[in-house]
């Protein structure tokens, strides 16, 4: 069976003793094998990086801008082949594999423009004979810690920008679909880039715990779960690091009574059953204003039943399976409790079978209307194909509810009313905005990041922010010797 090893140093190394299978969600067959390293693998990781950094970050940013373009090149070449080793991991549809594949790219493309966003600014005779100027010099080794739920495109929002700034990059890839981050590993030293520059420690907590406390990491890229993204936040603080931790959501879509309702229902069903509810950005709850709740109902309940699921590497789907057979168990228990706790489930998705794939990890798409702000399905992150749906009767019941939600990842609004909207996108406490748009993912030059519980740490990832986050600043203050000679000063000196 195939064992996943790290990638330290341009080599695949091997395996450890510790390692946990890696499985074929729409199958539920154990395919391969992923190890785990060990505390020293991930110091010899740093060691390795700290090494490469010496040489890599007196590179030109050109060079590294033309190394991104080739590793471009070269994801593009194989992006058929990538994305069916995405789906048969992570189980989304090959299309979307695709998709998240492009997303990905679009921030090596952000990247390749490093030597224009590396420049920092310049003030000639800031004093009289004085000029100042500002440089972005990289950190020195950083890590990246991702998910499983997007396994290309998140360590993409990570590695090609803080390896373009002039940094040495570890990578601690989810374990449940370890397999892109190593092909990625592979393809940037096709690309032209030298070794120890990228590494790829696949892991767990022991490795983790070293990257978050190690003397020699500068900062630390999370995105996961709430409750990880905090640890990882205030264990990599205290250690004196720089961190970006994005966490888990509940991003909730007002449907205002004048939103064109097949709309909305076409953007609902895309954006809280695709990738089968798995996905940071995903719709969980739908807040029905005044008297749309009915309508909104009845035609949801048709689109939910009637999806297309099954293995995705098949044509024509609109769904695949969860991740594991733990989290499918655990999706089905917030269903049970969402019923148990008065929920009216209008559409129970949780008895699905798949033919040929009756192993799978599949549930159906679940609906319930009726939900309110106490029950444990509007307030936890299911992660899984069940959109609730919460009536309120007005406007400012829609917001007061999404303000007090604990997460603020991303919010969409409904409507043809431009004021609403304009308010909406001014008042709302939530990070990343839809206005008839559900699911408002930044394009790579601009930067994506929650609020509240979403997110711990300053700066959003990617775009300008992931620039800021990768590089330090320094101020140069020159003054030639030829220039004006005022013997030594005792007092503050102020500019003329
Ligand atoms: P997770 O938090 O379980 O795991 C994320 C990473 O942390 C993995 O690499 C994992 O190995 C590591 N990890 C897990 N437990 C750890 C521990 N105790 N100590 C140290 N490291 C640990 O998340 P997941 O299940 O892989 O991904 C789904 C979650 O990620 C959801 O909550 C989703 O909302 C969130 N997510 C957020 C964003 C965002 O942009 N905010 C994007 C994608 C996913």
């Amino acid at each position: 069976m195939h064992i996943h090893k790290h990638f330290i140093n341009g080599l695949l190394t091997k395996g450890c003793e510790h390692s946990q299978p890696v499985f074929n969600p729409a199958t539920g067959e154990q395919t391969s094998v992923v190890s785990l390293a060990s505390a020293e693998d991930a110091e010899y990781a740093i060691t390795v990086a700290k090494a490469a950094f010496a040489a890599w970050k007196k590179t030109t940013p050109l060079s590294r801008a033309r190394i991104m373009f080739r590793f471009k090149e070269l994801v593009e070449q194989h992006l058929e082949e990538l994305a069916a080793l995405l789906t048969s991991e992570h189980g989304k549809l090959f299309e979307d594999a695709c998709g998240e594949m492009i997303r990905g790219l679009e921030v090596v493309e952000f990247a390749c423009g490093i030597p224009h966003l590396l420049k920092g600014e310049h003030t000639e005779n800031v004093g009289t004979g004085v000029d100042a100027w500002t440089v972005n010099q990289p950190l020195g080794v950083v890590a990246g810690i991702t998910p499983f739920n997007f396994p290309a495109m998140v360590p993409m929002w990570m590695f090609p920008l803080a390896i373009a700034c002039g940094n040495t990059f570890i990578l601690k890839p989810s374990e449940k679909d370890p397999s892109l981050p190593l092909r990625f590993a592979e393809l940037m030293k096709e690309a032209g880039l030298p070794d120890g520059v990228f590494n790829v420690v696949n892991g767990d907590k022991e490795a983790v715990d070293v990257l978050l406390t190690h003397p020699d990491i500068q900062a630390v890229s999370f995105v996961g779960s709430t409750p990880i993204a905090e640890y990882i936040y205030t264990t990599a603080s205290a250690h004196g690091k720089r961190v970006q931790a994005l966490g888990g959501a509940k991003n909730h879509m007002v449907v205002m009574p004048d939103a064109d309702m097949d709309q909305v229902v076409n953007a609902l069903v895309g954006a809280a059953y695709g990738s089968a509810g798995e996905r940071c950005m995903a719709i969980s709850i739908a807040v029905a204003v005044g008297d749309v709740a009915d309508k909104l109902v009845e035609k949801l309940a048709i689109k939910v039943s009637e999806l297309k699921i099954g293995n995705g590497k098949e044509k024509g789907l609109e769904m695949g399976p969860l991740i594991s057979r733990q989290h499918l168990d655990k999706v089905k228990r917030y269903v049970d409790l969402g019923v148990e706790e008065g929920a009216d489930l209008v559409v129970d998705g949780r008895n699905l079978t798949v033919a040929g794939c009756e192993n799978g990890y599949f549930i159906g798409g679940c609906l319930f209307d009726h939900v309110s702000s106490d029950m444990t399905i509007y307030q936890k992150e299911i992660f899984g194909p069940v959109l609730c749906v919460v009536r309120v009767p007005d406007y400012s019941a829609a917001v007061e509810l999404i303000n007090a939600h604990e997460y603020g990842n991303g919010t969409a609004i409904f409507t043809r009313d431009g004021d609403c909207a304009r308010q909406y996108a001014h008042e709302i406490q939530v990070g990343m905005v839809g206005i008839n748009v559900p699911i408002p993912v930044p394009m790579a030059f601009h930067s994506f990041g929650g609020w509240k519980r979403s997110l711990f740490g300053p700066l959003h990832m990617h775009g300008p922010d992931g620039v800021r986050f990768y590089t330090r600043r320094k101020a140069i203050t020159s003054r030639w010797p030829t220039g004006i000679r005022n013997g030594a000063e005792f007092v503050i000196p102020t500019m003329k």
